[in-house]
């Protein structure tokens, strides 16, 4: 019997850029240019999104972190968070002392229901957090009307989000301040890391110093409040400068895949793909389908099936209100979203041929013909 190959869920490229200012850090890592790529990485950055500052992190957790300390978020806030979103975007809401408050989400974007949002709000209500889920993007315009009636801040969780943009504006820069993830998943990696970005002077000054312990500016080794690390180092940053180089072509590649699997499923009724609103660009970093419950085939079944074939896939996240630290949230729509949906095999190696293959596997599963081996 002939080996199947298995179909890998992520996979970046790293190239002969990425070698030459990594191995560049590496042999920097004292002395006058030690800090050197962590610069370049941040201005770059800075200047791709469009903002006034970037600070570099160890985490896009971390960012998230200190975006929420440097606006202030504190005991008893609420703060409010969709409820089908990654649960980096809870704990340091959690850790701040404040309350994660659940809202639901939207069918076609599964990114947060401005609606649901602005039915959370009381008068302990600080911020609102969109996760632009899975590269897509939120709607911001719902979210802003309802952050300024309010007076709330505006914290994004834009981790999946290089290359996602709102109108002229990218993700991350439509609120107070926004964080970014270079997870080795994402569609330009660290290994870990992140980047929180604002062009807010006040929240940029209070992040930095959080960022450095709440060191005084002025005062070496004095401290007058306690902060936080969260420093990138500088072979991470290196290999961020390099990916963020190349991220039109990893934009381009992740377009291209999802054209692949849009021209095989995007016209099957039953099954939904990441839309891109008018006004909108997603950057597609995973290809993901949500099945509804016509074909009688459960999420687990589907990736269960796909697995037997030798495919890697990944569940939709969980509602978070659904964990045992939080309290149950009404988000019908985050709840049936969250129980169809896989995010489908999306590394920028990945074949049309690969891509047929899984294609053919899912309407197959879908369809009953569960083949057994
Ligand atoms: C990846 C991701 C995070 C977390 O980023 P880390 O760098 O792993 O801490 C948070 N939120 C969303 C939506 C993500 O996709």
């Amino acid at each position: 019997m002939v080996e199947t190959k298995i179909i890998h869920m992520s996979g970046t490229d790293i190239g002969e850029l990425e070698e030459r200012y990594v191995l560049d850090a590496v042999r920097n890592s004292s002395g006058p240019r030690c800090y050197e790529y962590i610069e370049r990485f941040e201005e770059a950055f800075a200047r791709y999104v469009d903002t006034r500052y970037a600070i570099s992190t160890s985490s896009g957790t971390g960012a998230i972190h200190l975006a929420l300390a440097a606006c202030g978020i504190g005991p008893g806030d609420e703060v409010i968070i969709p409820d089908l979103g990654f649960i980096a975007a809870a704990s340091p809401v959690v850790w701040l002392g404040a309350i994660p408050v659940f809202c639901d989400v939207e069918r076609d974007t599964w990114c947060i229901d401005p609606q649901s949002a602005r039915s959370r709000i009381t008068s302990r209500t600080k911020a609102i957090l969109p996760v632009h889920m899975y590269g897509g993007m939120s709607d911001m315009d719902g979210v802003r009307d309802v952050a300024y009636e309010y007076g709330l801040q505006t914290v994004e969780d834009a981790c999946p989000s290089v290359g996602v943009f709102y109108g002229n504006a990218h993700a991350g820069t439509l609120g107070e301040v926004g964080a970014f993830s270079f997870q080795g998943a994402k569609i330009m990696i660290t290994g870990q890391g992140g980047m929180l970005v604002t062009s807010d002077e006040e929240v940029h000054r209070r992040a930095l110093k959080i960022s450095q312990h709440g060191a005084d500016q002025s005062r070496k080794f004095w401290y007058d409040q306690i902060g936080y690390k969260y420093y990138m180092s500088n072979i991470e940053a290196a290999l961020g400068l390099a990916q963020l180089e190349r991220i039109e072509e990893f934009l381009a590649k992740k377009r291209e895949i999802f054209g692949w699997y849009h021209k095989r499923l995007g016209n099957v009724p039953g099954i939904a793909m990441n839309v891109e609103r008018p006004g909108t660009h997603v950057n597609y970093w995973m290809t993901s389908i949500v099945i509804d419950n016509r074909f009688g085939v459960t999420r687990g079944e589907l990736t269960e099936g796909l697995k037997e074939r030798s495919i890697e896939t990944r569940p939709f996240f969980y509602p978070m209100s659904e964990f045992p630290m939080f309290e149950d949230a009404d988000t019908p729509v985050a709840h049936s979203v969250s129980r169809g949906g896989i995010n489908l095999p999306s590394g920028v190696f990945i074949t049309e041929e690969e891509v047929d293959r899984v294609s053919s596997a899912v309407l197959d599963i879908l369809e009953g013909n569960h083949e057994r081996t």
